[in-house]
């Protein structure tokens, strides 16, 4: 499919956006609107089928055209279940778990897919020298990233991340990987990351050298196949309830939620779409007032979510004239993040991470404002990863998933690195 960037001044076909990251005029690449429609049902009742029933259309004419179906295969290994939470007859509120993958946060999907996209992609196959994958990450991207390219051939990982600013289990699992993954641990805040990653991507010699290649969120690799458990939820509950679902979305970045507006363009029985940020309220603001201001962004518990400018903003404005028309958002702040831990532990047994305590306390003020019909909030990570804060508002151990539980048995090693291009630049030099 051709795909186009958010400026104007760039197309590509799909699989050549996917290697590029960024349009060469710095905007967003797009896939060519209208999107398709999602025509006919999934041959099979597995994730993995609704995936390439769903992207057939966007791998149409591309070289992997015929490889897609054991991309999806590949990728989607673990499935997204809803659990339902208690609620009064006349409704449905649950939780759509996007955490059984091998680092317990939705990350894995998206990285997962991009892995497998790159290996297969032609540039990627005969490549002698291979491809460096450099990542900032705030916690959860970089393990995941870390974990879909592990001794993977032809590829590298760098993951940079904001030293004494993840929770220690996230320190941990990104230290955990070793082999072709070389983490530094960055004395600085996740901005310096990021500002050192693009530093590096504008360096000719490292570009070149490592051939760097980016796997942050605004990746349409990464996009394009979390519309997949949106479209399978929607469709199961369409045959099973006989009605659309509503979703609630922490968000951040906006990556995994655009995805779900996506899926509902597509025509997939999606009702609304509702956004919870955390006290970095630069999307419900800009939905309200119509103005964006990014801001810098404020440390809070759900620290995957702690971002001042959201990049896929750009989609949002690119693909809607009227962004409020097609969206709503609230955020949440940490005394309410606490609370509803504390709360959904009493009353229904299940215990949160700070992220999707977001989306919880969101999914609660939408029902008191008479929100109708069947609604999921989506559970971004596993509780487990965040044990430190929510095992003191509930008063008990959460188990630890298996697949994590493996990962915090290895031993864990970050180089220390202070932020600048040059000590990057040394410690790679450096075996
Ligand atoms: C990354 C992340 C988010 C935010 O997702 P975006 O796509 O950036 O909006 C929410 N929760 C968790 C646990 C995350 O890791």
């Amino acid at each position: 499919m051709r795909c186009v960037s958010t400026r104007g001044g760039d197309e590509r076909s799909l699989t050549e956006a996917i290697a590029a990251g960024l349009a060469r005029d710095g905007g967003l690449f797009m896939p060519a609107m209208p999107l398709p429609r999602a025509a006919g049902r999934p041959a099979g009742a597995a994730l993995a089928a609704t995936a390439q029933w769903l992207l057939g259309p966007y791998f149409e004419g591309e070289v992997l055209e015929s490889k897609l179906g054991a991309l999806c295969e590949a990728a989607f290994t673990f499935d997204a279940p809803v659990r339902w939470l208690p609620s009064p007859a006349d409704r449905l509120d649950g939780l759509l778990e996007l955490f059984h993958g091998p680092t317990a946060a939705f990350k894995d999907f998206g990285a997962r897919f991009l892995a497998e996209t790159l290996s297969r992609s032609p540039w990627g196959e005969g490549q002698r020298e291979g491809r460096t994958v450099l990542v900032a990450t705030s916690g959860d991207t970089g393990a995941a990233v870390a974990a879909a390219f592990h001794r993977r051939p032809g590829f590298r990982v760098i993951i940079l991340y904001p030293d004494g600013r993840v929770s220690t289990r996230q320190a941990h699992q990104l230290g955990a990987f070793g082999d072709n993954v070389r983490t530094f641990r960055v004395s600085g805040t996740f901005d310096d990351c990021q500002r050192l990653a693009k530093e590096a991507f504008a360096d000719d010699v490292l570009r070149n050298t490592l051939h760097l290649t980016s796997a942050n969120s605004i990746s349409l690799g990464r996009l394009l196949p979390q519309m997949a458990y949106y479209a399978h939820a929607s469709l199961r509950l369409a045959d099973e309830k006989k009605s659309s679902v509503s979703f609630v979305i922490p968000t951040g970045n906006l990556g995994n939620a655009f995805a779900c507006l996506m899926a509902r363009a597509m025509g997939l029985p999606i009702d609304r779409v509702v956004l919870a940020t955390n006290a970095n309220r630069v999307l419900p603001d800009f939905l309200r007032s119509g103005q964006y201001t990014p801001a810098a962004s404020i440390a809070t518990l759900a620290n995957a979510m702690d971002v001042g400018a959201p990049s896929n903003l750009e989609r949002l404005r690119a693909m809607f004239a009227n962004a409020a028309s097609a969206v709503d958002a609230d955020w949440v702040d940490d005394e309410t993040i606490r609370a509803t831990i504390r709360r959904t532990w009493s009353e229904a047994g299940v215990a949160l991470c700070p992220h999707t305590a977001c989306g919880v306390e969101v999914l609660r003020r939408v029902r008191a404002q008479g929100g109708k019909g069947t609604w999921l909030a989506a559970a971004t990570a596993h509780p487990a990863k965040f044990d430190s804060i929510v095992e003191p508002l509930i008063g008990q151990k959460v188990e630890v998933p298996p697949a994590l539980a493996e990962l915090l048995r290895r031993p864990s090693r970050a180089e220390p690195l202070e932020p600048t291009l040059d000590a990057l630049r040394s410690a790679l030099a450096r075996p």
